[in-house]
């Protein structure tokens, strides 16, 4: 027999499965609880830390992707606590990196009213774009570290471990084993990486052509060497 538990959460009552995480039982009520770098294709890691929520009796906020909901809890979801901490990891986020392709990210901080002016005197992380491959781009400037791409490449789906975190504090950054090319890698090409990226740091090769202004003849001449045929 399945067991069932009991918790409240934002003062409403509700019994669930045990096992699931106070993110799975608060969104199963339609609670907005915003994430980064939880993706449903992805093992949750808690490392954006957007999802907190405070539990009653807990000196900490707890990240609800990770957090098993318990029999009794009480959670809050949205108390000035938990929009204060999702407020300021917004406001840092974007005062040190290249937001402008990251649409659910803006709407989250027009959501809790953060301002990507608030630390202005924050290092920037700079990047050169890495164009080192037909299929796809890499651009760290737009990086946050969310972790999702490394997980897709590994256990969670492609199993090719050709990505990874690299440096310390800072400097971290995803990388290529020795920051060797892709071509030079395990990559097998597949995408899924591209797929899950949440700020637009890895994509695909022809949306970034098209969006330098080279036209989709001239990507055709650079992809195979040949011009397009015109339709007659
Ligand atoms: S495209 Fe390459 S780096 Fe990206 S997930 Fe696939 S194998 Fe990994």
């Amino acid at each position: 027999m399945t067991e069932t538990i009991t918790l409240t959460i934002d003062g409403q009552e509700v019994t669930t499965e045990a096992g699931k995480t106070i993110l799975e039982v608060a969104r199963e009520m339609g609670k907005d609880v915003p994430t980064i770098c939880y993706h449903e294709a992805t093992t949750s890691n808690a490392v954006c830390r957007l999802c907190v929520v405070e539990v009653e009796g807990q000196r900490v906020l707890q990240p609800g992707c990770i957090v098993k909901a318990g029999a009794g809890m009480k959670v809050q979801t949205r108390s000035e606590r938990v929009t204060r901490s999702r407020r300021t990891i917004l406001e840092m986020l974007s005062s040190t990196m290249d937001l402008s392709e990251a649409g659910d990210i803006q709407s989250m901080m027009y959501d809790y009213g953060a301002s990507s002016s608030r630390f202005p005197d924050a290092q920037r992380r700079e990047s050169d774009v890495k164009d080192d491959n037909p299929m796809y781009i890499r651009d760290y400037s737009k990086c946050l570290l969310c972790w999702r791409c490394v997980q897709v490449c590994a256990e969670d789906a492609q199993y090719t471990f050709a990505i990874n975190f690299e440096g310390r504090g800072f400097e971290t950054q995803i990388a290529t084993f020795f920051d060797k090319p892709i071509p030079e890698t395990t990559c097998v090409m597949c995408g899924q990486c591209v797929g899950v990226c949440p700020t637009g740091a890895l994509k695909p090769k022809r949306e970034f052509l098209l969006e330098s202004g080279k036209s989709p003849a001239e990507i055709s001449v650079m992809n195979t060497g040949k011009k397009q045929r015109k339709p007659r």
